[in-house]
Parts: C-alpha cells; sequence; structure tokens
C-alpha cells in the first residue's frame, strides 16, 4: 500500500537551509542542507514503533541492530517500543544485539562486505527477530543479512529500516516497516557517517562538495 514506502522524499526536495536549524560548527561548511531535520526522524520512529507493536507484541523479540550506522535509530526505535510497553496492556520482552557490516568507502559501495559479530546466531532460532538498518540503498546488504540470518532458523524476520533510497538497480529487498523513500543522494548524520565523519550530528543531511573533499581518504 502507498504507506509501506513510509514518507516519500520527492527528488525535488531541496531540504531546510542549514542555517534555520543547530548543527555543530566544526561541520560549518561541510552541508549542502537539512534534508530530514531530527524532530520529525523521532516522530516517524515513534509511529514504526507502534506499527511493530501491533504486528509482533504478543511474542519476545530479538532486535538485530547493524551497526555502525543503525546505533541511533535502533536505540530510538527500542525506546519507542519499551515506551509503548509500559504504557500498555501488551508488552514486548525485548534483547538487543549487535552485528557489523562494512562495505562502504568514500561514498561508494564496494563489493566485498564482512559481517562482524555474526559469527553464531543460533540464539535466534525460534524467535522473531527484527533487523534494524538505517539505510538501505541497492538492497545488496540486507539480501546478505537476511539470507545469513535465515540459516538459523528463527520464527520470523522483520526489517526496519529509517531509510530507503529510490535506486534504479535495487534488488527489490525492501523493509517491513520504512521510514522515508529518499532520493538517490548520500545522506549523513544521525548515525550515519562519510568515512567515520558525520556520526556526531542530529539531523539527516547532504553533505557539500567542499564536505566530501575534505573527508575524502
Ligand atoms: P546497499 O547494500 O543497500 O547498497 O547499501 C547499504 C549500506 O550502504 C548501508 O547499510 C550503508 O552503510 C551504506 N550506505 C548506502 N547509502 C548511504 C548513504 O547515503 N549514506 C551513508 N552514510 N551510507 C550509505
Amino acid at each position: 500500500t502507498a504507506l509501506d514506502c513510509g514518507i516519500v522524499i520527492e527528488d525535488d526536495w531541496p531540504g531546510y537551509n542549514i542555517d534555520l536549524f543547530s548543527s555543530p560548527t566544526h561541520y560549518s561548511g561541510d552541508l549542502d542542507c537539512v534534508y530530514i531535520p531530527h524532530g520529525v526522524i523521532i516522530d516517524r520512529t515513534e509511529r514504526l514503533a507502534r506499527n511493530i507493536m501491533d504486528d509482533l507484541g504478543d511474542h519476545d523479540l530479538v532486535v538485530l541492530c547493524v551497526l555502525k550506522g543503525g546505533y541511533q535509530f535502533s536505540a530510538d526505535l527500542v525506546e519507542g517500543i519499551k515506551t509503548l510497553s509500559r504504557n500498555s496492556n501488551r508488552s514486548i520482552p525485548m534483547r538487543v544485539h549487535f552485528i557489523r557490516l562494512k562495505s562502504y568507502l568514500n561514498d561508494q559501495s564496494t563489493e566485498d562486505l564482512q559481517i562482524i559479530g555474526a559469527e553464531d546466531l543460533s540464539f535466534l532460532n525460534g524467535k522473531n527477530v527484527l533487523i534494524v538498518e538505517a539505510i538501505v540503498d541497492t538492497g545488496n546488504t540486507l539480501k546478505m543479512l537476511l539470507k545469513h540470518v535465515e540459516g538459523f532458523r528463527p520464527k520470523m524476520i522483520k526489517v526496519a529500516g529509517l531509510l530507503v533510497k529510490r535506486v534504479p538497480h535495487s534488488v527489490a529487498c525492501l523493509p517491513d516497516y520504512v521510514g522515508f523513500e529518499i532520493p538517490n543522494r548520500f545522506v549523513v548524520g544521525y548515525a550515519l557517517d562519510y568515512n567515520e565523519y558525520f556520526r556526531d550530528l542530529d539531523h539527516i543531511c547532504v553533505l557539500s562538495e567542499s564536505g566530501k573533499m575534505k573527508y575524502k581518504i
């Protein structure tokens, strides 16, 4: 349905002028615009938490946080589920587990993909698993991760992705819960990095050309 792709940000969305919000002075000049303000991310995440609660609220849940980019979204999503759990008659016992994937250099995806911390996921057997990813681009990472997790025979696997890019060659592997559908642009902030920079930025922003140059390796 129309709700499945989340909040759709169109290709012609210019973002907000960076000076209309506060952001760290050490990044002044490095950012083109605020694409998604922090408050909007939080509001959308609260609603995703409710949708997850509605669907999965009758069983234990293992949250599988995909590091490093997913830490902030996972934390806020888990917080949202916890809030709902203590304010209603339904409550989900949750475990949180962390795995790390690495595939990017500068703003380009590289072929070789490593999973760190996923050696033995046998405790997923028979469990409801919620994979939490900050961003899905081509979908290759998610596809590979799903295959790996399926091998441990969970009862059910759902995926929450804060951002999904509209890309021409996506592998049609989409999250069940999507925060925002965004144009094919490289974004940073809210734990998303560019060569390890910009994780300490609350808003999701688009890099400026000078920002790209400054932190290129
Ligand atoms: P995919 O395998 O779906 O092409 O790529 C997914 C991974 O690429 C994400 O988990 C993330 O690490 C990285 N990625 C893709 N697009 C962006 C982006 O716009 N900004 C940042 N910081 N990382 C991205």
